[in-house]
């Protein structure tokens, strides 16, 4: 049997099991839950843990990042423009290009991750002006994000978290998300009432649901 991770909550009431994309396994338990019961779970989900972990293997790997390497940015297509230089580093765009300089390859992917953010926060700022008026409510904070696991969220406070790869996918699906999360001041919850809200801003909001969960399969609302 693989190797898997236990992580016990007290809030949890039933046994889940995650494949990462790495293929790490993690077993999420309730806080009382015997080794042997996981163990046990484990085991009978032994064939859907062979069957995850081969199609992950034949997933397509992601471009390496270097010169050249596509850059999606909500609508467009930009091109990575990267050079090595123990310089102070620097993000610039320029048409459909995107120039790094450099010393390595983590410097150059925190600037272009930087990059991103602050598109990001002019992009978001700008729609969220556009659909406050429509929602009839406005955030009392905008916080950009990186969150591993969603596109957004939307604090009891107010505070409105949108995370920056959004700037990677459809303008139209990152406006989903957008009005989405604004949805969420008028309802806190994921009950009839809350997609009618939505469905009087964003008609088609559905279509563009099912659209951004197909594009990131770890990220989803
Ligand atoms: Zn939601």
């Amino acid at each position: 049997m693989r190797a898997y991770a236990v992580v016990r909550s007290r809030k949890r009431r039933t046994l889940c099991l995650q494949i990462s994309p790495s293929g790490t396994l993690r077993v999420l338990v309730p806080a009382a839950t015997r080794e042997t019961d996981v163990w046990a779970f484990v085991k009978a989900k032994t064939p859907w843990i062979e069957r995850t972990l081969e199609r992950l293997s034949r997933a397509p790997k992601p471009p390496p990042f270097a010169d050249g390497l596509i850059l999606r940015h909500l609508d467009e297509s930009l091109v990575l423009r990267l050079t090595y230089h123990a310089a102070a580093p620097s993000v610039r765009r320029d048409g459909d290009e995107l120039h790094v300089t450099a010393a390595t390859e983590e410097a150059a992917r925190a600037g272009v991750e930087r990059w991103y953010r602050e598109a990001a926060r002019h992009h978001a700022l700008a729609r969220i002006i556009h659909f406050a008026p429509l929602v009839g409510r406005a955030p009392k904070r905008i916080r950009i994000a990186g969150q591993k696991t969603r596109w957004g969220s939307c604090s009891a406070r107010g505070t409105i978290s949108l995370n920056w790869r959004l700037m990677m996918v459809p303008a139209g699906l990152c406006d989903y998300v957008i009005a989405h999360e604004l949805c969420h001041l008028i309802a806190a919850h994921h009950k009839p009432s809350f997609w009618r809200e939505l469905a009087r801003v964003m008609p088609d909001y559905e279509t563009r649901r099912l659209t951004l969960h197909g594009m990131g399969a770890q990220l989803s609302l």
